[in-house]
């Protein structure tokens, strides 16, 4: 099947009578006839569900979607972006391992891997997205556990060189974990270029209607953690759960079984069926949706290159972009639908106008100021004024959060509209 029909038909298919919609299995547990089928239940927990803290016949066929249309072997969802990081992660290392992770990711996972898991005794050392094989050998450790970067990051909008951090991770031993959440797999489907792990917030276009707060870990069961040598706790028996080995009794499927026996068990971070309901129903549209976010965000940003009152516009389609040679081999269709550019001050100072940012967001009337992107309406956020508030211009400008840097998310609005607003808003100004 293509991408866009997986996003329809992927995961639930409706047998002879039941339900067109997948239904919401609103139950924290499951019936069984015997005490053999919940001995088996237990040896085999990959066959069937046991308690909604682990698996769930909704979510279950969201996962199986989602997987699908990553080219995985296996997916588990999780309540958050956040979560879904943390137990990539934590399902590799424990306290006194390592990460080597890409410097230009969102900011939640920087604070991640740079305050909290040190916390938990994971250290990591960050490197530049485009970092080449030999200096990311550099940064790779005895204990090392994981290469992680972003394939666009949020919102520095730079693109990851997924082959070279793949090459050198798997030269070591280790698996690439990969934030696939602005491209989405309409757009990229980091598995082909030799990432092994793919999380997701589904909450940006996954959800894509500003709904459900939601992640996703996707397993490409491609990675070999027997042969890495690295990784005992797949491949020696878990005493937590009887003796399993994760590699001899699950195969490709060893690593989303393992985050599903430990981590979930243990954190009890799993949706609840509604919220996988809404995620199936806005993956039918995410093919359809990111083309629309794509072309609308292509337009916008060519328009506003050419406005005198903008100094720079950030957006690896473009080809002014630094990152448009990646941007073109690994999102040939487009990198997502968010933008930054940066408002002059009409004299050419670096860094543009903090004040005149301001008040073309203010001068706008359909486009909203939201601390959200990826969402179906267009939506600005002026950074200066919010997530970066307490910084001086000069630490603005030190950032790469320029005073006026405005971040712009494309929505499906007709493009026209969009236009016409930003038009106005900008004529206003002072
Ligand atoms: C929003 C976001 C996250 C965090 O996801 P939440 O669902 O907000 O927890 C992680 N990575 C990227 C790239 C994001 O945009």
């Amino acid at each position: 099947m293509h991408l866009d029909t997986t996003a329809i038909h992927g995961g639930y298919q409706a047998k002879n009578g039941e339900p067109r919609c997948l239904p919401i299995a609103l139950s924290t547990t499951y019936h069984y006839d015997t005490t053999d089928a919940v001995a088996e239940l237990f040896d085999h927990p990959e066959l069937n569900h046991m308690y909604s803290r682990i698996s769930n016949p909704t979510c279950a066929a969201v996962e199986q979607k989602i997987a699908a249309l990553e080219g995985g072997a296996a997916a588990m969802l999780t309540t958050s972006g956040q979560m879904a990081t943390f137990i990539a992660v934590t399902n590799l290392c424990h306290a006194g391992d390592h990460c080597v992770v890409s410097s230009s990711i969102y900011g939640g996972t920087i604070n991640l891997f740079s305050v909290t898991l040190p916390k938990l005794g994971i250290e990591s050392t960050f490197v530049s997205p485009r970092a080449t094989k030999e200096e990311i050998a550099a940064a790779i450790r005895p204990n090392t556990k994981l290469v992680f970067g972003e394939t666009v990051a949020n919102p520095a909008l730079t693109v990851l060189d997924i082959e070279t951090f793949a090459t050198a991770a798997h030269e070591a031993g280790l698996p690439l974990v990969v934030d696939n959440t602005f491209p989405t797999p309409a757009l990229c489907r980091p598995i082909e270029w030799g990432a092994d792990i793919i999380v997701h917030s589904t909450t940006k276009y996954m959800d894509g209607h500003a709904m459900t707060v939601g992640g996703v870990v996707v397993d490409s069961g491609r990675f070999d953690w027997a042969a890495s040598g690295r990784f005992p706790e797949f491949t020696e028996p878990d005493e937590s759960y009887h003796g399993t080995v994760y590699t001899r009794d699950y195969g490709k499927i060893a690593f989303i079984m393992k985050a599903r026996m430990q981590m979930m068990r243990d954190l009890g971070v799993y949706p609840p069926a509604t919220n996988a309901f809404i995620l199936n129903e806005t993956l039918e549209t995410l093919p359809l949706r990111m083309e629309r976010h794509v072309a609308n965000a292509r337009r916008v940003a060519a328009w506003l290159e050419d406005r005198p009152e903008v100094d720079s516009v950030n957006f690896p389609d473009l080809p002014s972009s630094p990152d448009h040679d990646l941007a073109e081999k690994y999102l040939p269709d487009g990198c997502c639908g968010v933008i930054s550019f940066v408002v002059g001050d009409g004299k050419g100072t670096q860094g543009g106008s903090r004040d005149r940012a301001a008040q073309l967001l203010d001068g706008l009337h359909m486009i909203s100021q939201e601390v959200h992107v990826a969402d179906s309406q267009t939506c600005v956020l002026h950074p200066a004024s919010s997530t970066h508030r307490q910084l001086t211009d000069e630490q603005l400008v030190a950032a790469g959060a320029w005073p006026g840097l405005v971040r712009l998310s494309c929505g499906l609005e007709n493009v026209e509209d969009i236009l016409a607003d930003l038009e106005q808003a900008f004529v206003a100004l002072a």
